[in-house]
């Protein structure tokens, strides 16, 4: 008897009868022809903030970098950083996608367990550790309280609570980590160039799951703002 996840092939026969059934020529085509999508979208592995669900995308769309607190490391970071900065080369070199949009969420645990006063001092195995020191920079930006980390309206607090001190703290890294996410991308030598040359443009954004609202980066003033009214 297979062990395979029921809900998952609960999941993937409504799959079959919906969005594949109605798309299945798009399917066929992208077989044939490849993939050709305008955007990377570099997002969480969180569970409730996936890019496709949140922007309605359908096959071919968007090409997705989820891992852990949805960031970008330096390009010239230590070997242990690479599978990420892999995929950013590849959508911007191979595919060529126009805009790159880094996504955080509300309730990141990445960022929670960056922030946690227990965290212990980085030992070689701890791969979570290592990774999540790259949120260092934004916790140091916010805690200087950068206009990016301002949190008006943005804190995410859930079933009606009110905010608490470390969910405003939260939220705020959460934010400055998009922006600083950016800034990195700014070092990769080949979307730098894209970007002077106009041919590539990047986005941050911020989603609110407990509201479902998708605040989006101005770099301007370097605040975020709803992206739609509601
Ligand atoms: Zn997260």
């Amino acid at each position: 008897m297979s062990t395979f996840p029921k809900n998952l092939l609960e999941g993937y026969q409504n799959f079959l009868d919906g969005t594949y059934s109605q798309r299945s020529d798009r399917y066929k085509e992208l077989a044939l022809k490849g993939q050709n999508p305008e955007t990377l979208v570099i997002a969480c592995c969180d569970s409730r903030a996936a890019p496709e669900i949140v922007f309605d995308s359908g096959p071919g769309e968007i090409f997705v970098l989820r891992n852990v607190a949805n960031l970008v490391p330096p390009y010239n970071a230590e070997g242990r950083y690479r599978s990420s900065v892999a995929a950013i080369e590849f959508a911007v070199v191979s595919l060529g996608v126009r805009h790159i949009v880094v996504m955080g969420h509300g309730r990141c645990g990445g960022v929670a367990a960056a922030l946690d006063e227990r965290r212990k001092a980085l030992d070689e195995g701890d791969a979570i550790g290592h990774w999540i020191s790259l949120l260092d920079p934004a916790i140091e930006a916010a805690a200087k309280g950068g206009e990016s980390s301002s949190c008006d309206h943005a804190h995410d607090p859930g079933a009606g609570k009110e905010a608490s001190e470390a969910d405003l703290r939260r939220t705020a890294v959460e934010r400055m980590s998009v922006s600083k996410s950016i800034g990195n991308l700014r070092t990769f030598p080949y979307v730098r160039d894209r970007e002077e040359s106009g041919a590539l443009t990047l986005h941050g954004a911020w989603f609110d799951i407990s509201e479902g609202v998708l605040w989006v980066y101005d770099p301007d003033n370097e605040t975020f703002a709803p992206a739609l009214e509601r």
